[in-house]
């Protein structure tokens, strides 16, 4: 066979490592075309959320392929996409009144900050900075980027990025310092904050408690910051809770929302935001609209899909199912945590971490990151690390078999790297 001319996302293809090709799934599992089966151990980028191929959401998928495939959605408007907008409202907290559609976690958090933009600038304030935390990540679009943590992920588009302040990471007794230096960036009277509640993902899955996100929401608050929660990554029960912001009793101004938004089946994404968001775009003034739109807005057989995922979460014990996979990793990774090079053993809901102690450098470029890739890779696991950080985030289905598969292999990793 000719080499493939596909061009992978975060792959170095320099490096020759195997792409295995997946042509089936079901549950936590995923059968290549060579007939391994491979464990899903990271829900396929955290998307996935009751399993794959999960029938009720197949279903309503190609139930709507015979009705709608496509239609614009700029002045236009369909059942699917109704009735999602609705279902989200009722089940997401109610002061989030509104529900834009879009189609990756990325857009969702552009039309956040287009969204806190627009509605200062149509307010005629001068607002339009935004606050961000260290470490953190919001996709790969440039505002996304721009949002982000600088590092090698995006060392080479920094002339693209606009400018943002930045508060520190809140360490474990540097709460304090993280507030000190929000209520201090917010007295420059800031667009909005944006954080990813609880718990930053590909920054490292750093977890911070939940006062402190109570405590940084109140800041914004009291200095009429907009606070935008990404919950593209935590929402839909990853941390526990259908969303992260609840266990800090809070409600964002704008709420971003993607993967698992249709069980990790199909691309979607929403951002949702309280009525004064909308109002301040309302106007006969056409020159005040919110200027955002793609192609595959609200995408039918995609709000098909999500609809199915909002039937399964309001029919069926999700929440039970959450915590059941919480509570069946936490002894197993007490184990873990007690091996030599294992550090910072964290958990928060379904997603669990450890570091490995890496003397060469830690972070994303570290030098164990190629090697602990392989060495899931070869034990027909799917566990992608964050460079010496190893976590999981499996789906809600997982057997205890396929569990125990994933923390026995974690554990010889860390005896290979302390071997190293
Ligand atoms: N925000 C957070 C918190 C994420 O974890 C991610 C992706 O992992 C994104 C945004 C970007 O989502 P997407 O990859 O769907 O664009």
């Amino acid at each position: 066979m000719t080499p493939s001319p596909i061009w992978h996302p975060f792959t170095q293809h320099g490096l020759g490592e195997p792409i295995p090709r997946v042509s089936h799934a079901e549950g936590a599992v995923l059968y290549t075309d060579d007939g391994r089966r491979i464990v899903d151990g990271i829900s396929s980028w955290w998307v996935t959320t009751h399993g794959h191929c999960h029938p009720r959401i197949m279903a309503a998928i190609a139930e709507q392929t015979t009705k709608l495939d496509q239609i614009i959605f700029a002045g236009w408007t369909h059942e699917p996409a109704e009735t999602l907008a609705r279902g989200l409202t009722a089940i997401m907290p109610p002061e989030l009144t509104r529900v834009f559609f879009s189609d990756s976690g990325s857009t969702s958090v552009e039309v956040a900050l287009k969204m806190a933009l627009g509605f200062w600038a149509n307010h005629g304030s001068a607002r339009d900075r935004i606050l961000v935390m260290e470490h953190s990540y919001h996709g790969d679009t440039i505002g996304a980027m721009s949002v982000g943590a600088r590092g090698a992920f995006n060392a080479s588009y920094a002339p693209l990025l606009f400018d943002v302040s930045t508060i520190p990471f809140p360490v474990t007794g540097g709460e304090q310092a993280t507030l000190d230096a929000l209520e201090q960036a917010c007295r420059a009277a800031p667009a909005a904050l944006i954080v990813e509640p609880l718990i930053l993902g590909a920054g490292g899955m750093l977890v911070y408690p939940a006062w402190v996100l109570a405590e940084m929401r109140a800041i914004c608050a009291r200095h009429d910051v907009l606070f935008v929660a990404d919950e593209v990554m935590t929402g839909w029960g990853r941390t526990g809770t259908l969303l992260a912001c609840e266990q800090a009793g809070i409600v964002p101004d704008i709420l971003c929302l993607s993967k698992g938004l249709t069980g990790g089946a199909v691309p979607l994404a929403v951002t949702m935001a309280r009525e004064a968001i909308f109002e301040a775009h309302l106007s006969t003034d056409r020159a005040r609209m919110f200027f955002h739109s793609s192609s595959y807005t609200a995408n039918p057989i995609a709000c098909a899909a999500a609809n199915a995922n909002l039937a399964i979460w309001r029919e069926e014990p999700v929440l039970g199912r959450i915590a059941d996979v919480s509570a069946r990793q936490g002894d197993r990774l007490a184990s873990l945590a007690a091996l030599p090079n294992v550090r910072h053993a964290r958990q928060i809901g379904t997603i669990i971490a450890i570091d490995l102690v890496d003397p060469a450098g830690s972070g994303y470029l570290s030098h164990l990151g190629p090697r602990l890739l392989a060495h899931f890779l070869a034990h027909d696991l799917l566990v992608r690390p964050l460079g010496n950080t190893v976590y999981l985030m499996p789906p809600y289905c997982i057997t205890d078999a396929d569990l125990d598969r994933l923390y026995e292999s974690i554990a010889d990793a860390a005896d290979m790297a302390s071997r190293l």
